[in-house]
């Protein structure tokens, strides 16, 4: 039973969704050492058929399990690769607090991270696709402290080797969309940094038959731009809601081709974006001239776990019924 995802304007989520009150649960029992993971299976289980449920409603072609059991999109993956060990209580910003991890070893894939969930939501996802996302090799260095390589581009690209067992074998599982998350780039917007993450991305992906997508979000992205366009993928997925599309004018300046997840739901605001709103900045982007529909997948800025989950799900159903509009219209 294959769904089809339409050609033109097809729906989708960056990955993360709030967590639901199982995944809550769980995690707060892992966190206090009352509990293992491999415990907790069933209330994992229980939150990730939630958020597909949530995404079904909503009617997205391309879903996620939500990410449910991951608490940080760094934390996750270094509490389990080995030559990573947890680190101390860092503020981040404001009142943002993360356990930063630290690199004290030649890091290695301990065999599949996220597999096994992404297995759980296909299998209540009544044959749409489930993309496959990690936390890519840049990301994971930029927010760890590193007392190991001391070089920067050797430890993202000894993560990068890592990683792509890791792809493989949600590729072997099945996964046809592969989504790597790379939020720090946009931090530190280089040519010299953009290297580093097109030799990774190299690695990762080269002889993948999927659908290859970057994720960045916020910051300087119209400074990074013009050295990304080369990256080995299909699909940059960006932010461009919270910004109020100021990225728009540089797609058509540095003569943007690929296909581009556009972000148009801010996940920082608890205020629904209306179909008729979303329908206009979808329009904004045919006004350019520069993709067809076929290369355009809508979806929200960012991973949504910030939002109260009632929010959540309206502003993908709105989202939705305004790709259905779009497909119409262009
Ligand atoms: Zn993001």
């Amino acid at each position: 039973m294959e769904y089809q995802v339409p050609r033109k304007f097809p729906t989708t989520v960056v990955g993360s969704y709030p967590k639901l009150e199982p995944a809550k649960q769980a995690l707060r029992k892992i966190r206090k050492k009352q509990a293992s993971p491999d415990e907790l299976r069933g209330l994992f289980v229980e939150a990730i058929r939630g958020v597909v449920e949530d995404h079904l409603w909503a009617g997205v072609d391309i879903i996620s399990d939500g990410e449910q059991t991951r608490e940080d999109m760094v934390v996750y993956f270094a509490e389990r690769m080995n030559g990573y060990m947890p680190g101390e209580w860092t503020r981040i910003f404001d009142n943002v607090y993360f356990r930063k991890p630290i690199i004290y070893g030649k890091v290695e894939w301990p065999g599949p991270l996220t597999v096994e969930d992404w297995k759980i939501a296909s299998s209540f996802a009544e044959g749409r696709p489930v993309k496959g996302i990690l936390t890519g090799p840049y990301t994971m260095l930029e927010w760890s402290f590193d007392l190991y390589y001391g070089d920067r581009r050797e430890a993202v690209i000894d993560l990068a080797k890592e990683l792509r067992k890791e792809i493989e074998a949600l590729v072997n599982a099945g996964a046809k969309y592969i989504q790597i998350d790379e939020p720090a780039l946009s931090t530190r917007p280089w040519k010299e940094e953009a290297d580093i993450v097109k030799e990774a991305l190299k690695i990762m992906l080269a002889g993948l038959d999927v659908k290859k997508i970057v994720h960045i979000c916020f910051g300087k992205i119209e400074y990074i731009l013009p050295y990304i366009l080369e990256f080995p993928v299909d699909q940059f997925d960006l932010e461009f809601k919270n910004s109020n599309f100021r990225l728009l004018p540089y797609l058509k300046e540095y003569g943007y081709d690929k296909e581009l997840g556009y972000g148009v739901i801010d996940v920082h605001t608890t205020q629904i974006e209306s179909v008729d709103e979303i329908v206009e900045d979808i329009e904004k982007l045919m006004k350019l001239g520069i993709l067809s529909p076929e290369k355009i997948y809508i979806d929200p800025d960012c991973g949504l776990k910030r939002l109260p989950r009632e929010i959540a799900r309206q502003k993908l159903k709105n989202m939705v019924e305004a790709a259905k509009i779009a497909r119409q219209r262009w």
